[in-house]
C-alpha cells in the first residue's frame, strides 16, 4: 500500500516479515491505556521515534520483533509502551515481562523509565539487586508481588540455577532481550536458552530483540528461534 510504504520511506523504516503492522504516526489516539498517554505527555514527547512508530503497533499486535535502531532513537519506550500496556494491571501470579539487560548500569536506566512509564497503572516493576536476597524474596511462597522483572542475564541464571529453582518466571507473557548484539557476546546464547526454557513452561512467550547495529548473524539467530519474525532497521542500510 503506496501511503504506508511512503511512511516507511520518509523514517526510514525497513521491514521484513509477513503481515507488518502500519507504523503509527503519533501517539495521539495511539490505542493504550490512559496512564500510558499521560506519563507520555507529561515528558513532553510530541511524536514517537520511528523505532517506536514501527515496534509498537507490531509488539501491540504480540508479533515477535528484532528491532535495530541507533542509539538514543528511543528503543526503550519502543518496548515498555506496548508492555505496560498488555500487563495492564498488577494479577498475582508472578512475572509476567522480563527485560534483559548487559549490564548493571542498563538494568537500572531501563527500570526507571518502565516505573515512570507504569505510573497509574499499579505495576509492580523490580530490578535485581542483591541475588541473596532476591532467592528469600521470589521463592515458590512469595514469588506473586511484581509483574515486570529488569536484570542481567547472569542474575537471572543464577536464580534459575538453584535447586529449588529461587524465581518463577513461568508465567512470563513477554521477554525483552535489549542491546541483544552485546549480550551475544560472552557465552550468552547459553544462558539465554536457560531463560527461553523456563519462561516457556506454562505459556506462549513473546519474545522481542533491540539492538544498536544490524547483525547478519543476529538475524540468523532471531528467524531460527522466534515466531513468524519481523525484523524492523531503522536508517541505512548498514546503520
Ligand atoms: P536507545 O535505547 O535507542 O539508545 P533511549 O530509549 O535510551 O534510546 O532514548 C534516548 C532518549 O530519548 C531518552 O532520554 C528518552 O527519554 C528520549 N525519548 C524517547 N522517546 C522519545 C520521543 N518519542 N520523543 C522525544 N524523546 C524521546
Ligand atoms: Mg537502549
Amino acid at each position: 500500500n503506496e501511503r504506508i510504504n511512503h511512511l516507511r520511506n520518509k523514517y526510514r523504516i525497513h521491514v521484513n516479515g509477513s503481515d507488518v503492522n502500519e507504523p503509527i504516526v503519533s501517539f495521539d489516539g495511539l490505542d493504550v491505556d490512559r496512564n500510558i498517554l499521560d506519563n507520555i505527555e507529561k515528558s513532553g514527547f510530541s511524536t514517537p521515534t520511528p523505532i517506536q512508530m514501527q515496534s509498537i503497533p507490531l509488539m501491540l499486535a504480540k508479533r515477535e520483533v528484532l528491532c535495530c535502531a541507533p542509539t538514543g532513537s528511543g528503543k526503550t519506550l519502543s518496548f515498555l509502551i506496548p508492555i505496560v500496556h498488555q500487563l495492564r494491571q498488577p494479577q498475582r501470579v508472578g512475572f509476567r515481562a522480563v527485560i534483559l539487560a548487559p549490564t548493571r548500569e542498563l538494568a537500572k536506566q531501563i527500570h526507571r523509565e518502565c516505573l515512570w512509564m507504569s505510573n497509574g497503572t499499579g505495576l509492580r516493576v523490580h530490578i535485581i539487586k542483591n541475588v541473596n536476597l532476591a532467592q528469600k524474596k521470589f521463592g515458590p511462597n512469595s514469588a506473586l508481588m511484581y509483574d515486570i522483572l529488569v536484570t542481567t542475564p547472569n542474575r537471572l541464571v543464577w536464580l534459575l540455577n538453584q535447586k529449588p529453582v529461587a524465581i518463577n518466571i513461568e508465567n512470563v507473557e513477554w521477554l525483552v532481550i535489549d542491546e541483544c548484539d552485546k549480550l551475544f557476546e560472552d557465552g550468552f546464547r547459553d544462558q539465554l536458552s536457560v531463560i527461553f526454557q523456563s519462561c516457556g513452561k506454562s505459556a506462549k512467550v513473546n519474545h522481542a530483540m533491540f539492538s544498536a547495529t544490524h547483525d547478519i548473524q543476529l538475524e540468523k539467530w532471531a528467524k531460527l528461534n522466534l515466531d513468524n519474525l519481523v525484523s524492523v532497521v531503522i536508517g541505512g542500510k548498514n546503520n
